[in-house]
């Protein structure tokens, strides 16, 4: 089977944190390009930007966007119009709008849209999913707090309209949530504090439902110092599952369970591989909508300023 010829655009924290690495490691696709304004990879043929990287490279099959939210549509529109699969970082748009007009772009092209979430790639989430389908979840308890200094340092597009704020990690979590639940979860109401200097949510508390009325809380916030905390709370009739780690270690009644180790953006590679191969799409925006919906829903706090 050929090798899929890959392109990455935006070379930042996690095109070198977790792609490069990834790809590297996966059979069947090969980095053969980068598109960056600002940095160069090694080993391969860099460009400043996408419409440079596909004159250049009129033999590349798909690119993958590491892009923040808010540049990912422009980008994904012309990948899709030059023919290209496309691989969407999380999130997989700035508003549901958007991620739904490149689904039905792709599909017109006959081209393979990924819309990742690498969460659901997490060593603990088949498990988890199985074990709530066999016991009947009762209440879920989301807690993600993390510090946004250590995390996202200088990353001034978390904090302006698209960025999402403290949704960019929790929507992570959301991700894990509408996977293991195994049915539609709806947004009640939420509080959203945003600080008085910026356009995003810092921290922020949403309460849902599923159609069978499971409430489910979480809890979202940026400020977190010392142990941070990325962790999902499931009670059922069978008893409860503690899922932490961001979705990398799982408890049963107190008992560790063994999951394997991390691998989830690995595991994102093979999955992109297999639905080109296959001619197929995964474009789930579940986790997106809850967002919005708790954009369009929630009250508003202005807090204290946050100064990087
Ligand atoms: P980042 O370090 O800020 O990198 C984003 C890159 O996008 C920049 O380095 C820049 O690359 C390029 N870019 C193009 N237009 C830009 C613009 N207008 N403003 C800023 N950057 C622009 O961010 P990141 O942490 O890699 O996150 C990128 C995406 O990955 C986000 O959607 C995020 O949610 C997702 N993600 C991040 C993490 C994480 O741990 N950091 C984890 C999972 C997913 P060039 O200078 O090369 O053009």
């Amino acid at each position: 089977m050929t090798t899929i010829r890959l392109g990455l655009v935006g070379l930042g924290k996690i095109a070198r944190d977790q792609h490069i690495p990834a790809i590297a490691a996966t059979p069947g696709i090969e980095l053969v390009a980068v598109a960056s304004r600002n940095a160069r990879a090694d080993g391969v043929s860099n460009y400043t930007d996408l419409a440079a990287m596909l004159a250049g490279e009129p033999e590349l099959d798909a690119v993958v966007l590491c892009l923040p939210p808010q540049v990912r549509y422009d980008t994904a529109i012309m990948a899709l119009e030059a023919g290209k699969h496309v691989f969407l970082e999380k999130p997989p748009g700035a508003t549901v709008s958007e991620a739904q007009a490149l689904a039905a772009l792709a599909s017109q092209h006959g081209r393979t849209l990924f819309a990742s979430w690498h969460s659901r790639y997490a060593a603990g989430v088949p498990l988890a999913k199985a074990w709530v389908a066999a016991n009947a979840a009762e209440r879920v308890t989301i807690t993600w707090k993390e510090d946004v200094r250590h995390w996202h340092p200088g990353q001034d597009w978390i904090w302006q309209p698209g960025g999402f704020g403290v949704f960019d990690p929790g929507i992570n979590a959301l991700s894990i949530l509408t996977e293991v639940m195994g049915a539609a979860v709806r947004l009640r109401d939420a509080e959203l504090q945003i600080p008085s200097n910026r356009q995003a949510p810092i921290a922020a508390r949403l309460r849902m439902q599923t159609a069978s009325e499971v409430p489910i809380v979480a809890e979202f916030d940026f400020r977190q110092t010392g142990p941070q905390t990325w962790d999902i709370v499931i009670e059922g009739r069978g008893g409860t599952l503690v899922l932490s780690q961001g979705g990398n270690q799982l408890m049963i009644d107190g008992a560790a369970q063994g999951v394997g180790v991390e691998d989830e953006y690995p595991g994102l590679y093979r999955r992109f591989v297999d639905l080109v191969r296959t001619g197929r799409s995964d474009a789930d925006l579940a986790p997106l909508q809850i967002v919005a919906d708790a954009f369009l829903r929630g009250r508003m706090q202005s807090t204290d300023a946050f100064h990087d």
